[in-house]
């Protein structure tokens, strides 16, 4: 009977590699994208440098009224929108893996405590069908993927480079290569999409096999000790909470265990671990929260539940000034 955190953390290794496939696809896909777009961003920094050479302004209302930004701007909203759709192909196709897996996995950690013999109820994997393709918020991926990414981050992120490219005095060469790198802040920004909603039908379809199987009564909360953890995150750790919540941020890793009457499982904190770490770990974790921890003020305090608009149930580390009142 292998222990309920290897039970589990095959499946969160299996998923990890699985991501790092997508990715790596998903920014390929970008790099094309980045491609066909680089002719109009490279004749929109040398029009810049013809008329900075001609002596005519060059702020921000000027570069922006110039027909090489027009042509740019509607060939990012068109490239946008093509990957927008891309993407979301892909991440509801990952959405419907990784909800069956999370019904694999609560099945595994509940035969990892109660042993193989026991009888509970099973969820049937086309349960997962309703929640591909859905957002947080209850929204359809498409809608989400337009609101909070793609097309204006792309263009924010172009426009920001291009803005401090110019007032630099770059090369056109080397402005048309920052407006490049800032486009990329939307593929940033579909990532974290990706790996939030992913991450969200996973935890979901977990709850839901909890719920099913007749003898899950709550859940654990567990957070991966690392220097990358958040301080939410860690100070949530080991928290018992109803199967049918569970705040998280985006890209948060967390991850449960279910809660059986009568079994016991064997001590893990993320808490302890984190007490046990070196003063440049615990400063990297904590940041400004560093004085505040070692004065004694408890990890529990440092940390909040939101309802944000766009995801849900989000946990959010209280600001420091917040804490000191
Ligand atoms: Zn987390």
């Amino acid at each position: 009977m292998p222990n309920i955190y290897d039970a589990i953390n095959q499946f969160n290794l299996d998923l990890s590699a699985r991501e790092s496939q997508q990715f790596a696809e998903m920014t390929k896909r970008w790099a094309q994208m980045e491609g066909r777009l680089s002719s109009y961003i490279q004749q929109h920094a040398d029009a810049i440098a013809t008329r900075r050479d001609a002596g005519l302004a060059v702020g921000e209302t000027a570069l922006t009224r110039l027909e090489t930004w027009n042509r740019l701007e509607a060939q990012i909203v068109a490239e946008s929108a093509q990957y927008q759709r891309y993407a979301q192909q892909v991440i509801s196709a990952e959405q419907q893996i990784y909800g069956e897996t999370g019904i694999a996995a609560a099945q595994s950690a509940i035969r990892a405590e109660v042993g193989a013999g026991v009888a509970f109820g099973r969820l049937n994997p086309q349960a997962v069908n309703n929640m591909v393709g859905i957002a947080g918020d209850g929204s359809p991926l498409f809608d989400v993927l337009k609101k909070r990414a793609i097309a204006p981050d792309a263009v924010a992120g172009l426009q920001d480079a291009l803005i401090e490219a110019v007032t630099l005095g770059y090369s056109p060469r080397k402005t048309a290569k920052m407006m490049a790198d800032g486009l990329a802040q939307g593929l940033t920004k579909a990532l974290t999409i990706a790996r939030t909603e992913q991450i969200r039908a996973y935890r979901t379809s977990s709850l839901m096999q909890y719920q099913e199987s007749g003898i899950v009564t709550k859940y654990q909360r567990h957070a991966a000790p690392s220097e990358r953890t958040c301080l939410a995150c860690i100070a949530l750790d080991g928290k018992i909470y109803d199967v049918n919540e569970f705040a998280s941020h985006p890209n948060c890793r967390c991850f449960m265990t279910p809660v059986i009457d009568g079994v016991n499982n064997p001590a893990r904190s993320t808490q302890s671990w984190l007490e046990r770490q070196n003063d440049a770990t615990q400063k990297k974790i904590l940041g400004g929260h560093y004085d505040a921890y070692k004065n004694g003020t408890p990890l529990a305090d440092m940390v909040k539940i939101v309802d944000d608009k766009t995801w849900g149930a989000t946990i959010k580390i209280v600001p420091l000034k917040e804490l000191t009142k």
